[in-house]
């Protein structure tokens, strides 16, 4: 977990969302994971309570993501739409790359939430996260820009 970074409130994970992660992440090696996080805004934070796996169809899977088409269409046809992105980086750190940023001019604006996850070192702590705010800001007319603000990062207990 990441120390908390300015003001934008915390993203919270039910933990059977967190066991999910990890078991995906770990099922995935040594590609990349990817899905979408559902959830909502809840108690002063964005509460992440449910996430839906979707198939790496990257030609280089081992260091990129690309949803299945067909599942990333499922996903975005979800009622309510997806509140988040998750992908793993399985050796890097889990901070965003270029890709990563590059990618993000294609999320719809009901993603708000940006989440990298790398193995974790003890068995009882499967996925090590960061989590991320997606900012969208445009000033006049100019075009819109897209940042990933660092966010704390709360799994809730039992
Ligand atoms: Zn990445």
């Amino acid at each position: 977990m990441t120390a908390f970074q300015g003001k934008l409130p915390p993203i919270w994970l039910k933990p059977s969302v967190y066991q999910a992660l990890g078991k995906h992440l770990a099922s995935a090696l040594p590609h990349e994971a990817c899905g979408v996080l559902l959830g909502a805004a809840a108690a002063g934070g964005m509460l992440i309570d449910n996430y839906v796996p979707m198939r790496n169809v990257a030609p280089d899977p081992l260091h990129t993501f690309v949803p299945h088409p067909a599942d990333w269409i499922s996903a975005l046809y979800l009622s309510p739409p997806p509140v988040g992105l998750f992908h793993s980086h399985p050796r890097t750190l889990p901070i965003p790359s270029i890709a990563d940023y590059d990618g993000l001019s294609g999320l719809d604006e009901h993603f708000a939430v940006y989440l990298i996850g790398t193995p974790g070192i003890e068995p009882e702590h499967p996925i090590h996260l960061n989590g991320y705010h997606i900012q969208r800001t445009r000033t006049g007319d100019g075009p819109r820009s897209i940042s990933l603000i660092e966010s704390k990062l709360q799994v809730l207990l039992k």
